[in-house]
């Protein structure tokens, strides 16, 4: 079976955004509407010879209900649960967010391999990165999706896990 690599996060970080530098497809939306992505969008890419498919994930419901689950769209929870390794997109230019840490401690529990990107990381010192530490996810990986920096090094991280 070739390996699933899932890209979490809140709205707006740039999911949609990495899937098409990852894929060179533009089959995701990309918009500044948060939660335009509804649905899951796969495409297959491979990097340095490994084959593996993408997970666009439609990001996160607002709060509506109680509980950390209950936040998250299903699809998204059966996106993760269906993936190998995760991509956990988080957003240098608004900084950690209340939901990131909702979303770390979901994906704690799920035990998948997660990688933590920060992304829109162009252009800022590498003193941005440190508050995503709080996160417990471990070294956070500053990327530009829109630019391309640090993709390449994402992508050598996430064969390694596969
Ligand atoms: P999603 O909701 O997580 O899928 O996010 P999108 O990929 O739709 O991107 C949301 C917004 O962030 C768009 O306006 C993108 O152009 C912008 N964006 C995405 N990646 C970057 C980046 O690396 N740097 C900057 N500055 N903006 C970005
Ligand atoms: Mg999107």
């Amino acid at each position: 079976m070739i390996p699933v690599v899932a890209l979490v996060g809140r709205p707006n970080v740039g999911k949609s955004t990495l899937f098409n530098r990852i894929t060179r497809s533009r089959d995701a939306l990309v918009a500044n509407i948060p939660g335009l992505t509804r649905d899951r969008h796969y495409a297959k890419t491979q990097w340095e010879g490994q084959p593996f498919l993408v997970v666009d994930t439609g990001g996160f419901e607002p709060v509506v209900d109680t509980g950390i689950v209950a936040e998250m769209a299903k699809q998204t929870r059966q996106a993760i649960a269906e993936s190998d390794v995760v991509v956990f997109l988080t957003d240098a230019r608004t900084g950690l967010a209340p939901q990131d840490q909702h979303i770390a401690a979901y994906l704690r529990r799920t035990g998948k391999p997660v990688l933590l990107a920060v992304n829109k990381a162009e252009g800022l010192p590498p003193t941005a990165m440190a508050e995503f530490h709080e996160l417990g996810l471990g070294q956070p990986l500053a990327v530009s999706a829109a630019h391309g920096s640090g993709v390449g090094s994402l992508l050598d991280d996430i064969t390694a896990l596969l």
